[in-house]
């Protein structure tokens, strides 16, 4: 029989708990091996290797940055540039909206309605084309109520500017905006767009709920193209876009906390090999229109980031270790590769931590989420009806679904859209699901504002 009850062992010493429960490491201070002061996981990660969509809410005082689209080259594992910013306000940022990343964003657990802020670096077209997608089907995925908004740079000529292609955008996107409106419209095919003047460097072009975005020209190639900074509570990331290194990126990147920029390895010949680009091609693109490795950690040794990250570059085991190398040259600080897509950096004033992010290849859309403050779920009328923009003939040639669908089932079938004008329903009636998966973000916010209030009651009693 034992000496002692059932639960009641004897607590070890201080000194044997210590020794157990660290094994050599310091609790508390991550700093091993090459890594830096402040290098460490944030408090709330569910895994400190991956970060899984959908499993994690931001802490109020932090920031995400998601890799969604890393390199020029389009391919399966890399789309096109896209950074995501989110906030631990709930709101989200669009960095550069490449071929390709909008699958990221979906995979990502994103809603299409929830990305409505998107701010272009310059309009070459890896660096937006997914806009004509996210304009259609955020809008037809329930942005109904709040135009999508479109920051970017003018250019030499009225052409030049980001209106003017947003301008073309509409006019490709005209047949699919018609056959759409069909759907629920209300605000989906406004835009708003914020066209800035590229030479104001510094500007601020957004400035709401203590979040300021700031741009300033770079040097690729051609003038309109822009580097931003965004700041938000005593936290800042900075994305350059693509262009040559600049004394405009010094001046206003500086002491940011994560600096992203562009970056190509100095490996023209090896790369035009694997890349089939011929040498004077590669050469010639980097020498007028990039960063090289070399530069880009000499920009960090300049601008001091806590972290320093490069994306738009290929991801390939031949290059990486040479971009390190070259990164190294006069970087000694925190840096991390950029890439491949999926890459997520959690942010806070006291630590930054790289993750992979496990996007899946066959994820669901999200929910469109909705802001229920109103107490109301309001769906708008369909601008259109199907006989206003379709000949009754060929609606005549389908077949009769009675010919198709087995004995004993029949759908109810919904050829109309089935309520004429605006639909409205307190957010109390919804069915609980619908009331919950739409309504995350929104009480995400509310709790967000409730933190707030507590503190600032929790201040004013010190
Ligand atoms: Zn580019
Ligand atoms: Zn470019």
């Amino acid at each position: 029989m034992s000496e002692f009850p059932e639960g009641e062992h004897p607590l070890s010493s201080e000194e044997d708990a210590l020794a157990i429960m660290t094994g050599g490491v310091p609790m508390g201070r991550w700093k091993e091996g090459q890594l830096f002061d402040g290098i460490s996981p944030t408090p709330g990660l569910m895994s400190a290797a991956n970060w899984f969509p959908k499993t994690e809410s931001l802490g109020p005082d932090e920031m995400r940055i998601i890799f969604m689209g890393t390199s020029p080259m389009i391919r399966p594992g890399q789309a096109n540039t896209s950074v995501f910013v989110q906030l631990g306000n709930g709101e989200n940022f669009i960095f550069d909206l490449g071929e390709g990343s909008i699958g990221n964003y979906i995979a990502g657990g994103f809603a299409l309605n929830e990305l409505d802020k998107v701010f272009i670096t310059h309009l070459h077209v890896d660096h937006f084309a997914s806009l004509p997608y996210l304009y259609m089907f955020g809008g037809w995925s329930g942005r109904w109520h709040n135009p999508l908004q479109i920051y970017g740079p003018s250019g030499r000529t009225t052409e030049d500017g980001t209106n003017h292609m947003v301008e073309g955008m509409k006019q490709m996107c005209h047949w699919h905006r018609d056959a759409f409106s069909v759907f629920p419209v209300g605000q989906a095919w406004d835009l708003d767009v914020h066209e800035f003047d590229f030479r104001d460097n510094g500007g601020i072009i957004y400035d709401k709920d203590g979040v300021t975005v700031r741009h300033w020209e770079r040097s690729h190639a051609k003038d309109g193209a822009s580097g931003y900074r965004l700041d938000w509570n005593g936290l800042s990331v900075v994305w350059t876009g693509d262009g040559r290194p600049n004394r405009n990126d010094v001046e206003w990147a500086k002491g940011c906390d994560v600096y992203i920029t562009e970056t190509q390895a100095s490996l023209m010949a090896i790369s035009s090999g694997v890349a089939g680009v011929p040498p004077v091609v590669g050469r010639y693109t980097v020498d007028t229109h990039h960063t090289p490795g070399y530069a880009a950690g000499y920009m960090a040794s300049l601008i001091e980031p806590r972290l320093l990250m490069t994306t738009h570059m290929a991801f390939d085991p031949y290059q990486n270790d040479e971009t390190v190398v070259e990164i190294r040259e006069h970087w000694k600080g925190p840096f991390h590769l950029g890439a491949p897509d999926g890459i997520v950096v959690n942010v806070t004033r006291d630590d930054i931590w790289v993750r992979e992010g496990i996007l899946p290849d066959y994820p669901n859309n999200r929910s469109p989420q909705q802001d229920f403050s109103s107490g109301q779920f309001v769906i708008p009328a369909p601008g259109t009806k199907r006989e206003d923009i379709q000949n009754p003939g060929i609606r005549e040639t389908e077949v009769d679904p009675a010919e198709y669908y087995p004995q004993g089932y029949h759908p109810d079938l919904l050829m109309e859209w089935p309520v004429d004008g605006e639909f409205v329903m307190s957010v109390e009636d919804m069915p609980p699901q619908l009331r919950q998966t739409m309504g995350e973000n929104w009480r995400f916010r509310e709790a967000y504002k409730e933190e707030m209030k507590r503190r600032s009651v929790d201040d004013s009693d010190k």
